[in-house]
């Protein structure tokens, strides 16, 4: 999970401020040199680290702290302000041709994920309703077509193709007037990527610029790669004057400088935030989001949202009915299961739960473990998943062999779900209770 060492630092930096009655410079500057330490550590650019916390000190230093309101939690409060005015303050949202179609153009360095983000792309403008169209630009490389006819295939996208025999700025050309004949209303070319910036490289680019005049020029670079990056975003917008950036493999480990810097550094929005190799993992960059989860406040909106899009309500609304009849099937639980699953890595959501990532460790959620008493449940029949009750010695044996796992490991989960069923009705019963009490009144 991304930023989690700059999360704990900046937590370790607060916690000092706890418990102090009156701010004032001495306890402020203490602060900051921590907050310093923990961006530069972030691998967040030398002169933005240095300008943010000079800001940071002048509101702080001097401020009547409010009354509702600790000093620790005053400079929290303008911490993450600061934060949010750094990585832009507010979405930054596409623009939109006023007759379409858009164009959009894709730019970035080989490897950074450009290709992949082009398919997300055209999956989230899908989810908007919109038909975008995807332009192999990208001949120099021999897969790069194939790769972007496979993503088009995947998401019944058409991919706009001339072969590599056909220099990218005709083909970009001849695409814009495919999309217009066909009623397709955004146009995502994928450019040709290098190792390194290279005149030639650039000169096409400018080129396909020309001829397409794009609503929208998204440098894709890899998050992964912190201050680098942000050089990359630098000498493209020199040369490009970019619209936005977005920033890739934010799943993994990085430090999150990259976040902290493109927009102080080049002056452009990052626009798309994404967060795994999978079509749906491209999110609209929510700077005040980032900050709440920077500052270990979790991000919950980004949970619900999630949650919202991958949850399937009706198995939810139907498992909820029969839970508060004080039904729990292990058929259940592996729905429930799945459904969890279904919103990413445990260690993520949890990440995204307020005041969780210091707690994370301390928890020790152990993926494997739960995949074990998934097993379990998977090697029951469909009639002993529905009526524990069937499940004698011999049952559980077999259960434990099927399962790779061991008998007492089988009565041990057998053991818990009779706990949590148990616990199950008690709640339903207080809860009917509580309504019957309440409509007497
Ligand atoms: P391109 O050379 O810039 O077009 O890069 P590709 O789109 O081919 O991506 C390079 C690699 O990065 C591929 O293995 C992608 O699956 C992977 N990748 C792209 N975006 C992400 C991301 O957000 N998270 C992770 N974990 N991997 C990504």
């Amino acid at each position: 999970m991304a930023f989690e060492s700059l999360a704990n630092r900046l937590q370790n930096a607060f916690d000092k401020l706890r418990g102090r009655g009156k701010i004032d410079e001495t306890v402020v500057n203490e602060a900051m040199r921590e907050v310093r330490l923990a961006l530069l550590e972030a691998d967040v650019n030398f002169k933005v680290v240095k300008d943010f916390v000079a800001r940071v000190k002048e509101r702080a230093v001097g401020q009547d702290v409010m009354k509702s309101l600790t000093p620790g939690q005053m400079v929290i409060k303008i911490v993450n302000e600061e934060l949010v005015e750094l990585m832009g303050g507010s979405v930054a949202q596409l623009t939109m041709a006023h007759r379409p179609p858009t164009v959009i153009m894709m730019a970035g360095l080989q490897g950074a994920g450009k290709t992949t983000t082009t398919g997300k792309l055209a999956k989230y403008l899908q989810k908007q309703n919109r038909k975008p169209l995807l332009v192999a630009g990208d001949i120099y490389r021999p897969a790069a077509i194939k790769q972007l006819q496979v993503l088009g295939e995947q998401l019944g996208v058409p991919v706009f193709t001339l072969g590599d025999q056909v220099s990218p700025v005709e083909i970009a050309r001849q695409a814009i007037d495919h999309a217009k004949t066909n009623h397709l209303d955004v146009v995502l070319i994928d450019t040709a990527g290098r190792l390194h910036i290279d005149e030639a490289l650039m000169d096409e680019l400018k080129q396909i610029r020309e001829v397409t005049k794009p609503d929208e020029i998204l440098l894709v670079v890899d998050a992964m790669t912190g201050q680098d990056a942000v050089n990359v975003a630098e000498s493209f917008n020199s040369q490009l004057e970019l619209t936005g950036v977005v920033l890739t493999k934010l799943d993994g480990d990085t430090r999150g400088g990259a976040a902290l810097s493109v927009k102080a550094v080049t002056g452009k929005p990052i626009k798309f935030a994404a967060m795994g190799e999978k079509l749906d993992a491209l999110e609209a960059f929510h700077p005040d989001r980032m900050a709440s989860r920077i500052l270990g406040m979790g991000d919950v909106l980004s949970l619900i949202e999630k949650a919202q899009a991958s949850v399937d309500e009706e198995k939810a609304r139907d498992m909820e009915r029969q839970m508060r009849q004080g039904e729990f099937s292990f058929d259940m639980f592996l729905d429930s299961m799945q459904q969890l699953r279904n919103l990413g890595p445990f260690e993520d959501i949890l990440g995204m739960l307020p005041g969780m990532n210091k707690m994370k460790d301390k928890m020790n959620v152990d993926e494997k473990q739960i995949a074990r008493v998934e097993a379990i449940a998977k090697s029951m029949t469909k009639a002993e998943r529905a009526n524990p009750d069937l499940l004698n010695a011999n049952r559980r044996k077999r259960i434990a062999n099927g399962s790779g796992t061991s008998i007492q490991e089988v009565n041990r989960f057998i053991k818990q779900f009779d706990e949590m069923k148990k616990m199950m009705k008690q709640f339903s019963g207080a809860a009917d209770k509580m309504m019957k009490k309440s409509k007497k009144k």
